[in-house]
């Protein structure tokens, strides 16, 4: 045990003193797929002291290629993406603190988060836009460094995000492509997810350590495929207008609240519905309401599942339905009152 670090230690600009630092850092990763699963690993690995993982989703089949924590019987469990990660991490190193949680991200449980405990970092590894602009009104508004990372095809983008030193997320909205194109529309390689993912993690070790003035200032954007790698200066960008992280600020995307309560998933033909009112599903009873009607209902502690002539219908302990087979908003609508109404 007492080796474990020894290659990083000897590192000179983490050393012994960053690597004390890294052990008494909590970091908050948003998504546990193929950015969140590498990401994980090596802070795990390196020794970071607490690490909260949330993500919304459960392992499937498609996720194996790259998701690199994932095994062929998580996916044959259906197991959630972060209580799986918690597993196979806690295997991995046992003196860091973990914490799983199968949940969507909204901006009020963002912000309670942030509130209720210290968090030195956040790290995006959600395929979600909207989830990004909540994180980037957070940090702003707590003053918490965030590592931006993005990935589709053989293409990948990553910028570290400082509050009061770079521009954010929203200074750079209009004037750096940052993506459109989702992850199940034209397919992505495992080589793109870990150029980026070195990228955050190199980031996240700096900042841990203590080395701030060490961090990328450049916006970066690479394709494996095409042999391109541009590191672009985007200082200038920094708006005193933005609403975000300018003078007058009103944090656009955390001050309202958000009244979403169904969201077509990144690409995947399904839908997603969040129950209006907050509170925990009770998935026995619930599994014997549907069996009662003939279903064949699989579940887990997490979840359960079934399903009917094109569809399969998940539901979550917290609530969340999710309808695959559906990109309609309206059908998936109907099959979640049928069943959950
Ligand atoms: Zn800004």
């Amino acid at each position: 045990m007492m080796d474990r670090y020894s290659r990083q230690t000897l590192f000179a600009p983490i050393g012994v003193e960053g690597q004390r630092q890294i052990s008494d850092k909590h970091v908050l990763l948003i998504g546990a797929g193929a950015l969140g699963t590498g990401n994980a690993e090596a802070l795990v690995r390196a020794g970071v002291g607490k690490l909260t993982i949330i993500d919304r989703d459960y392992v499937e089949w498609s996720n194996l290629q790259r998701q690199q924590l994932y095994s062929e019987e998580d996916a044959k469990q259906k197991l959630p993406k972060a209580i799986a990660a918690k597993n196979r991490l806690q295997e991995i190193n046992v003196e860091v603190e973990l914490v799983a949680l199968v949940a969507d991200v909204t901006a009020e449980s963002l912000e309670q988060r942030i509130k209720a405990e210290k968090v030195d970092l956040m790290l995006d590894a959600t395929d979600n836009f909207d989830i990004r602009m909540i994180m980037n009104d957070v940090a702003q508004k707590y003053e918490i460094p965030w590592v931006y990372g993005a990935c589709v095809g053989s293409y990948g983008l990553t910028f570290t995000i400082l509050p009061g030193v770079t521009p954010c997320l929203h200074c750079l909205l209009k004037k750096v492509p940052l993506g459109g194109a989702t992850c199940d529309t034209v397919g992505i390689i495992a080589p793109a997810v870990g150029m980026v993912v070195s990228h955050q993690v190199a980031e996240a070790l700096k900042i841990l350590s203590g080395n701030m003035e060490d961090c990328r200032t450049k916006l970066v954007s690479f394709d494996l495929w095409k042999n391109q790698y541009v590191a672009l200066e985007v200082q200038k960008l920094k708006d005193l207008n933005c609403p975000s992280c300018g003078i007058q600020r009103t944090y656009p995307n955390i001050s309202f609240k958000n009244q979403t309560k169904t969201a077509v998933l990144c690409g995947r033909d399904s839908v997603q519905i969040r129950p209006s009112s907050d509170g925990e599903r009770n998935l026995t009873e619930l599994k014997t309401i549907l069996e009662n009607q003939g279903l064949p209902v699989e579940n887990n502690p997490y979840l359960l599942s079934f399903e009917i002539k094109d569809h399969r219908i998940v539901a979550f302990k917290d609530g969340r339905v999710l309808v695959h087979g559906t990109k309609n908003i309206n059908e998936a609508k109907s099959l979640y009152y049928r069943y959950f109404g």
